[in-house]
C-alpha cells in the first residue's frame, strides 16, 4: 500500500516550495527532488501516492521519466510545463500521464487536482460494474485494478482502465466521447475531445501490443468509440 507522500520533481526551488507549502498545509507529505536522473529509482523505492512532475529537468527530462514510471506503476501523474502550446504536444505523445498544469500556476489549483485524481483513483467502483469483464481474450478485474490479455498484465493508467471498463460493459455499442469523459472522469470536469482520443490511442496501442497488433477499439467518424 502507498501512504500519502506526494513526490515532486521539480529543478526551480521556488515553485518547488510553493508546493510543499500548499500541499503540506492540506495534509500531504511531500519529497522534492530538485533533478531528474533518480527520479525513476526514488518513485520505485518510494511507492509514492502520486507525482508532480515538472517536463524540463535536469539530469533526464519530465517525458523520459513518466514513460519509465508507467513501465512499472499506474500512480498518478500530474505533470507541470511552461508553455499552454506545449500542452498539445504532450498529449500526442504517448506519456500515461493523468493530468496537465500550466506554469505560472495558482498552487491551490494544482493542490484542487491532487485531490480531485486521487479521489478518482481511490473511488470504489460503482456496484454492478465490479464483476470480471472477459472478452476477446481481455480481462478486467476492477477490484484489483487489474486488466490482462491471455497471462500478459497490462499497465494501463486510471483513466484509460475506466475508458476500458466502460466500452468493454458493452462491447459493440458505441460511446460518444462526452460519455467516456463522464464515466473515466468521476468529477464533473470537461475535458476536451483531444484528450479524449489521446488516451484512447493510448489504450489502443497497449492493448494492440498485448494482441498481435489486432485492432479491437474501433472510432466511429462523428460519432465516437466502441470495442468489438
Ligand atoms: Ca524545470
Amino acid at each position: 500500500m502507498t501512504d500519502q507522500t506526494i513526490i515532486i520533481v521539480e529543478d526551480e526551488d521556488k515553485i518547488a516550495q510553493i508546493l510543499v507549502d500548499y500541499l503540506e498545509k492540506d495534509g500531504f507529505k511531500t519529497r522534492v527532488l530538485n533533478d531528474g536522473s533518480d527520479a525513476v529509482a526514488v518513485i520505485k523505492a518510494g511507492n509514492p501516492a502520486f507525482v508532480i512532475l515538472d517536463l524540463m529537468l535536469p539530469g533526464k527530462d519530465g517525458l523520459s521519466i513518466c514513460r519509465e514510471v508507467r513501465q512499472f506503476s499506474s500512480v498518478p501523474i500530474l505533470m507541470l510545463t511552461a508553455r499552454v502550446d506545449e500542452i498539445d504536444r504532450l498529449l500526442g505523445l504517448e506519456m500515461g500521464a493523468d493530468d496537465y498544469v500550466c506554469k505560472p500556476f495558482l498552487p491551490r489549483e494544482v493542490v484542487a487536482r491532487v485531490r480531485t485524481i486521487l479521489r478518482r483513483v481511490n473511488q470504489p467502483p460503482v456496484s454492478g460494474t465490479r464483476d470480471i469483464v472477459e472478452y476477446r481474450g481481455i480481462s478486467l478485474f476492477p477490484d484489483r485494478f487489474l486488466c490482462q490479455v491471455g497471462d500478459e498484465e497490462l499497465d494501463l493508467t486510471p483513466v484509460e482502465f475506466r475508458m476500458l471498463q466502460t466500452l468493454l460493459s458493452h462491447p459493440g455499442r458505441v460511446y460518444s466521447r462526452e460519455s467516456l469523459m463522464r464515466s473515466s472522469y468521476h468529477d464533473d470536469r470537461v475535458v476536451s475531445d483531444r484528450t479524449i482520443d489521446s488516451h484512447i490511442k493510448n489504450l489502443r496501442k497497449k492493448l494492440s501490443r498485448a494482441m498481435g497488433d489486432e485492432e479491437v477499439i474501433h472510432s466511429t467518424y462523428g460519432v465516437g468509440y466502441k470495442i468489438e
